[in-house]
């Protein structure tokens, strides 16, 4: 699939056209962003384990019927989706309180949520992606109510997919930000809500089950160290690193090269 021109770039990712209208390139960067941009930095090897981690996330949603923007990954940091419209909205999931919720309502860190909590955020940069309510959804048309509640219902389902996913490996899902669009369906020959962007630790937070060691994106944001290395501890466990690529507890804190296993 030959790449075309620039279509968008983000803050992690740059979108390319092809010659098919229909679909796009999704190019994953080692650019880890935090804090409205304030923090910047490189982190070698995140966008190769986030192109890895996030296909083998969307292709199991996929096998569960969660319609989505993934077709194939094309090389190491490429992979080709469905052109998307996105709605401007981030779709949060929280199973735990931490982050802005502990910060905006005071909700003690490490709280369990009695049921998942979904929030809206108005994906704006300049903003600083504010909190919103449904209302505001419907007021300024970013979405229907007939397509909120088809992605409402969705975003829960993906949650409970995610949940079991993560336990099976000793991982919580504590909280999650997913996105939306609308794709062109050649079939039904109309345009149909499908998952879009990405899932991997830059969009979630992940806690060892046992000792509750953060191995997402939140290592970068709080300085704890060893970033690339929490992302290789989630890929491993997912079965998408060799096994010799041993990252255990024991050599948490040691640089280790990217190999993968082949298809
Ligand atoms: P919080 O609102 O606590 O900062 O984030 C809640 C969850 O959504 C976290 O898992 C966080 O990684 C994710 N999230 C929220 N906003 C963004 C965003 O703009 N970019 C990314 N990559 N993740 C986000």
């Amino acid at each position: 699939m030959n790449k075309g021109s620039k279509l968008y770039e983000g803050k992690a990712k740059i979108i390319y056209e092809t010659k098919d209208k229909d679909l796009v390139i999704q190019h994953f960067k080692d650019d880890a962003t935090a804090f409205n941009n304030l923090k910047k930095a490189k982190v070698e090897g995140k966008g190769v384990l986030n192109n890895r981690i996030s296909e083998y996330i969307l292709t199991n949603l996929a096998q569960c019927g969660i319609k989505n923007h993934f077709i194939k990954r094309l090389n190491m940091r490429e992979q080709l989706i469905r052109k998307a419209e996105i709605f401007p909205i981030e779709f949060i999931v929280r199973n735990i309180a931490t982050g802005s919720l502990t910060k905006r309502l005071g909700i003690p860190e490490g709280t369990v949520l009695e049921k998942p909590l979904l929030e809206y955020c108005y994906k704006n940069d300049e903003l600083q992606d504010p909190l919103i309510s449904k209302d505001h959804i419907f007021s300024f048309g970013w979405a229907s109510k007939k397509e909120i509640e088809e992605i409402d219902i969705t975003t829960l389902r993906i949650n409970d997919l995610l949940s079991g996913m993560f336990r099976g490996i000793g991982i919580k899902l504590v909280d999650f930000k997913i996105e939306y669009g609308k794709a062109w369906n050649k079939d039904s020959e109309k345009k149909e809500i499908v998952l879009a962007d990405e899932i991997s630790p830059d969009t979630c937070r992940l806690w060892d089950i046992k000792t509750e060691k953060k191995l997402d994106k939140d290592r970068f944001r709080r300085d704890l160290g060893n970033v690339i290395q929490g992302y290789q501890e989630v890929a491993r466990r997912l079965g998408i690193m060799p096994e010799e690529t041993n990252i255990s507890e024991v050599n948490f804190g040691k640089t280790t090269s990217i190999k993968f296993k082949k298809k």
